[in-house]
């Protein structure tokens, strides 16, 4: 028997080493799992015809003396990257057949370790949301308390993780949806800094804040993952080049707090309770402790409202039933647009599509995008110039706790609120993680995010292990 609560990527990779099991067992072991929860939970749209292939392959490498620590570990991945071969929907109707003609660059550095990709995972359609409630294909739940929401929009990925479907998932960020739905189901999650993960073949949601990362439940794991898939990519615009990448010191000594985020309205009782113990663990464990004032930043969920739904606009533009998406109806060509579009997209994808589609245009342009964009800048600034005075930042993950079904689908506002610590990472662009610490009163696991500047991606790890104690 192998106990998938307590593996880890390094205890896994010993044993099947050791020939204490194969791959075969281990890809066996998580199938087995799957076939028991996912019709309830339904974290995996599809399994993958040739894991047990994968498997085989794996193998081999075991046998020929080329694996590596990464060779037949089994993992999820988010409907929005491709695989080639594969169908990779982004949970919309319009994309249900696509199937990838190339593999997208985190696929193929993983696919050179040879780890196990054991299937696609459920998510908000395109990633829009935080509860999975607008995927396509309904919603995925919480294997902690079925009745909540496990966040979004990466909430198949982490329900995957978390009901031992996996050992590990790749997530996508753009405003929230690795770290907010880890911390609803008890899993780290991490948003590298933008543009040191490669986006190729990430199906575009919002090209300037999307961020590719890991899950898992140990910061261990999670950063095993990330040192793989940091790479530069000449396929992608806004990768970084390797001697670009100026990595910050891990040796950190003081934990800003952004004291009026934390006093304002809307955080859950619990969760402050949480975050001041997370405090008091850095304070224990020799941090200095200092107040952090972000007053511009306060107001990133406003900014990305307009250059998401702007870059939404504009990315979905090609989902038009002739260059991509299902071809539906349609005499003539206006026709063709309003049909494929209507009955391929979900509302939160048309309300995004209206947002963007008015901010950018004429006579509004100014007033809201090129305004938000002059407010990002400010907001970079804003951080940057914090970290000279500390080495990174905490804030709880969520302001509230993992809600119900149904909760928050009648009031689109109240469902963006679920970002509102995540989304100044995005923003800015800086790197973030999101660990579990302590529970609430309903026995819900509680996030803490810790952010810090460009390139302190490992000092965040470095950090994120006393919260986890690993
Ligand atoms: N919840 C946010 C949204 O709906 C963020 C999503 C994401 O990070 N992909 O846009």
């Amino acid at each position: 028997m192998i106990d998938l609560n307590t593996l880890t990527i390094k205890k896994a990779h010993e044993a099947m080493k050791n020939g204490d099991f194969s791959v075969t067992d281990l890809v066996k072991a998580y199938i087995a799992e799957i076939e028991k929860s996912n019709t309830k939970i339904h974290a995996y749209l599809e399994i993958y015809s040739d894991v047990l292939d994968q498997a085989k392959r794996a193998e081999e490498m075991f046998a020929n003396g080329t694996a590596t620590e990464l060779t037949g570990i089994p993992i999820a991945l988010k409907d929005n990257m491709l695989r080639q071969g594969f169908v990779s929907s982004s949970s919309s109707k319009i994309q249900e057949n696509y199937v990838a003609t190339y593999d997208s660059t985190v696929v193929r550095l993983l696919k050179e370790q040879g780890v196990v990709f054991l299937g696609r995972t459920n998510m908000d359609e395109f990633a829009m949301g935080s509860s999975t409630e607008n995927s396509a294909y309904g919603p995925t739940l919480n294997p902690l308390d079925t009745e909540r929401v496990p966040g979004g929009s990466s909430g198949g990925s982490v329900a995957a993780v978390a009901m031992n479907g996996a050992l590990i998932a790749l997530g996508s960020d753009t405003g929230g949806s690795i770290r907010q739905p880890a911390s609803f189901c008890g899993l780290v999650g991490f948003k590298p800094t933008y543009g040191t993960v490669s986006r190729y073949g990430l199906t575009a949601m919002s090209s300037s804040l999307d961020q590719i990362g890991p899950i898992a439940k140990s910061v261990e794991d999670a950063e095993i993952i990330f040192d793989r898939i940091y790479k530069h990519d000449p396929m992608e615009a806004t990768s970084y080049k390797d001697e670009d990448r100026i990595e910050q010191n891990t040796e950190t000594k003081k934990i800003g707090v952004p004291r009026d985020w934390i006093e304002g309205e809307g955080l859950d009782e619990d969760i402050k309770k949480s975050f001041f113990d997370a405090v008091e663990e850095f304070k224990k464990n020799g941090y200095e402790i200092i107040d952090v004032d972000l007053p511009i930043s306060k107001h990133s969920l406003a900014i990305y409202y307009i250059i998401q739904p702007a870059e939404v606009s504009s990315n979905m533009a090609r989902f038009d039933g002739v260059r991509y998406g299902e071809r539906k109806g349609g005499d003539n060509l206006q026709d063709l647009y309003g049909e494929s579009r209507g009955q391929g997209l979900g509302d939160e994808v048309r309300r995004r599509i209206l947002l963007g589609t008015f901010t950018l245009s004429h006579g509004h342009y100014d007033a809201y995008y090129a305004q938000a964009m002059k407010a990002t800048e400010l907001v970079k600034d804003e951080f940057k110039n914090i970290f000279t005075k500390c080495d990174a930042i905490i804030t709880p993950t969520s302001p509230f706790a993992p809600f119900k079904f149904g909760e928050k689908t009648e009031n689109p506002l109240s469902m963006y609120m679920s970002d509102l610590f995540t989304v100044p990472a995005n923003i800015a662009g800086i790197p973030a993680i999101s660990l579990p610490f302590g529970i609430d009163s309903k026995k819900m696991p509680i996030g803490i995010q810790l952010m810090g500047p460009n390139f302190s991606d490992r000092r965040l790890f470095k950090l994120g292990r006393i919260l986890t104690k690993e």
